[in-house]
């Protein structure tokens, strides 16, 4: 179905055609018309699923039609409103990488509008004065994370008294990343007369709870995780000792001649490590994780994204929402600790029908490593059959795993039990 038949206008629809988009996905098909009239939006959607281009290219198309009747016909195209432009639409996401994300792609599909609409990320971790700045004369669309977004209204930097519709974008995200508080206090900001659109990829309690306190009659999208138009994952779990695995890393990385990977630690000091002995193995690698400051991570995403870098070690900072086009494989070094997790980290591959690869390790001399994945296959429903390696076989793979004790024969710490009751209930919690 072309992108017209849901409403869009030419522009929007080229707008569309331009990013590449043939057909509308499935989100696509059930939210574009319900946002153009108006309505509010409960949407159970995966990243990957184009859920950005579902209320982008919409409420563009509010924000035009609003703006068109209050310009003069006569209006220049791209000349600027001087008065200051009341924030319209908010959308607010969990991380900083998705704030920049999701703005740029509102803001390259506004570029195909007549009429100039002002879109402006903002988020934390890096200097409030710039976003001030480009926040002078207002904006058209505003795409926060919700602690950033609070800080400058304390300076007076926006308006959000004519707002017409507020987006949570990854909604489960946000309220996993304590902004529940943070939230609360912005919704309280907003004009009580307005549109709600709601997007999680999961729909625990709380999330239930914000999505009924917030919408209003709101049309439902259900959006199967794996459905057709969606990712081919193919997933294989390889048995390995723990203490081999960055060598058996770089063995497929250069068996299957893998351009681009993301693999992922559970510890931002194993994401230094492994990126560091891969680098000693001639791979050019770096880590990626909430420890780097902003434009560290901002620099090595940039260069992931452009091919100067191989592999990408990273924790679960990045599991969520980064749109990497064309990453064909996944790694997961530790095991996630979540079967939700696990579904957001290997979501990074295979992203809109393209098929991907997911590699799982699972480390024999471990305990309780197979139990976890075991957990996390229960939770997904699927099996994956245990793979080993030639010249990589697991050397403590006959032993049982309660025999070992913890890592590499070492008698477990407590800290080591610990997470591992953790992990474990992460994973109870998460089904
Ligand atoms: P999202 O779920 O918004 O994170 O989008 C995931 C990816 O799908 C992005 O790379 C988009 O550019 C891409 N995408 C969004 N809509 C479509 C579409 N209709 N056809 C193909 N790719 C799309």
């Amino acid at each position: 179905m072309p992108f017209a038949l849901l409403g869009l206008s030419p522009a929007l629809a080229d707008a569309a055609r331009a990013r590449g988009y043939v057909q509308p996905t499935a989100v696509q098909v059930a939210a574009i018309p319900a946002v153009l009239a108006g309505h509010d939006v409960l949407a159970s959607a995966q990243t990957g699923s184009g859920k950005t281009a579902a209320f982008a290219l919409p409420l563009l198309q509010r924000i035009e039609a609003r703006t068109g009747r209050e310009t003069p016909a006569s209006h220049a195209p791209h000349a600027p409103r001087s008065a200051r432009t009341p924030v319209q639409v908010l959308v607010l996401v969990p991380t900083r990488e998705l704030a920049a994300q999701v703005g740029d792609t509102v803001q390259a599909l506004a570029q195909h509008l007549t009429s100039k609409v002002k879109v402006i990320a903002v988020f934390g971790g890096v200097s409030i004065n710039p976003q001030m700045m480009s926040l002078r004369g207002g904006a058209d669309v505003v795409v926060a994370t919700p602690g950033r977004l609070l800080d400058l209204v304390e300076h007076n930097a926006l308006q959000l008294g004519s707002l017409a519709t507020l987006v949570l974008d990854e909604a489960d995200r946000l309220l996993d990343a304590g902004f529940a508080d943070e939230l609360a206090r912005v919704i309280a900001l907003l004009p009580a007369k307005r549109q709600n659109l709601l997007f999680s990829a999961t729909f625990p309690s709380a999330v239930q709870a914000l999505a009924s306190a917030l919408l209003v009659a709101p049309v439902r999208i259900d959006v199967p995780p794996v459905a057709t138009e969606a990712p081919l994952i193919e997933q294989h779990a390889v048995e390995v000792d723990a203490s081999r695995r960055t060598q058996l890393l770089r063995h497929m990385i250069q068996a299957g001649g893998w351009a681009r990977v993301l693999v992922f630690v559970a510890t931002q000091y194993t994401g230094n490590t492994v990126a560091s002995k891969l680098r000693g193995l001639g791979l050019s690698a770096r880590p990626f994780h909430g420890d780097l400051s902003q434009g560290a991570r901002t620099h090595v995403l940039d260069d992931f994204k452009c091919g100067r870098l191989q592999v990408v070690v990273a924790t679960d900072v990045a599991a969520r929402g980064l749109d990497i086009t064309d990453l064909p494989v996944v790694v997961n070094y530790d095991l996630p600790r979540s079967a939700v997790d696990h579904t957001h980290r290997i979501g990074r591959t295979g992203r809109a029908g393209a098929s991907g690869l997911a590699v799982s390790f699972i480390c024999a001399d471990v305990a309780g490593s197979e139990a976890h994945f075991r957990l996390i296959e229960k939770r997904q429903g699927q099996r994956v059959p245990r793979e080993r390696i030639a010249g990589f076989e697991p050397a403590a793979a006959a032993m049982p795993a309660a025999a070992l004790g913890g890592v590499k024969g070492k008698r477990k710490s407590k800290k080591d039990k610990l997470r591992e009751a953790a992990a474990a209930a992460a994973v109870d919690a998460s089904g």
